[in-house]
């Protein structure tokens, strides 16, 4: 948040915080003992807390899977009371980042998307840090992220970008939005619906669950892996794969938490559902 400048409150309780440096009016690193991400929007100062901030990205989160985004399902999602939920978003609403009318779900305004989007944007660019240049494993790194999110300057953020090469996509496979906030909206379909004979090839996998990615690797699967179907076993929906020279079962749950591309099409579509 570079060329942001505070009130003199907000500037005072800067100078006090002996984490940052103050550049003149100009502030770079936003690593304030409060966790606030100070915006500047429609001439105000907005000062977001981590727990706003989480709440952005929990709604653009739900509203990216479809429908409206109710109370209940925000509070679930972030696992907090209804009650601290309807608090927080009117808060949010009094700061214009989201349409919120109680009973009636919510939605992000555009600049809560846009404040949502920068976000899952430091979100990913941690992760794809900590995996190429920490040497993490795709495993640990999600809760990792979930805390330095927050707490990205936006010189620091131009640097890892810059430094990672300026990457599209997250070590998960998830498109990292640009500076500007466009994302990439490309949908794929599920390793759990891919076509007995067909070959396939990893492009996203769900980030959430450290044992499903532990899991993955233990079969042998990273982003871009080759699968052959080999058989779909109908009466559970588990798979019958191989990987490399390896031939594996895999469950449809763990298949529906695996996004894939179709590299061979299958030639037994249809008729090959028996198993
Ligand atoms: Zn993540």
């Amino acid at each position: 948040m570079s060329g942001v400048l505070l009130d003199d409150t907000a500037h005072s309780a800067w100078m006090a915080s002996e984490t940052n440096e103050c550049q003149g009016l100009t502030l770079e690193l936003p690593l304030n003992i409060f966790r606030l991400a100070e915006i500047m929007y429609s001439g105000r100062l907005i000062m977001l807390s981590e727990q706003g901030e989480n709440y952005l990205k929990g709604i653009y989160e739900l509203q990216s899977q479809g429908g409206k985004v109710s109370t209940s399902l925000l509070s679930e999602r972030l696992g907090v009371s209804s009650a601290s939920v309807t608090e927080m978003l009117q808060r949010l609403a009094d700061d214009e980042m989201v349409d919120y009318t109680p009973y009636k779900g919510v939605a992000l305004t555009s600049e809560g998307q846009r404040q949502a989007l920068r976000i899952i944007r430091r979100h990913r660019l941690w992760e794809l840090f900590l995996v190429e240049v920490l040497r993490f494993t795709w495993d640990e790194i999600h809760d990792e992220a979930e805390r330095l999110e927050h707490i990205m300057s936006e010189r620091l953020e131009e640097r890892i970008d810059a430094v990672l090469g300026h990457p599209r996509f997250d070590p998960h496979g998830h498109g990292i939005p640009s500076s500007d906030g466009l994302i990439s909206s490309e949908s794929h379909p599920l390793l759990a619906d891919a076509v007995a004979g067909s070959t396939v090839a990893v492009v996203r996998v769900s980030d959430e669950n450290p044992e499903i990615l532990q899991y993955l690797s233990k079969l042998g699967i990273g982003i871009g892996t080759p699968i052959d179907i080999a058989e779909r076993i109908s009466f559970d929906g588990s798979l019958r794969v191989r990987v490399g020279s390896n031939e594996h079962f895999v469950s449809e749950k763990l298949a529906k938490h695996v996004s894939v591309v179709t590299t061979a099409p299958g030639a037994m579509k249809g008729a090959s559902d028996g198993g």
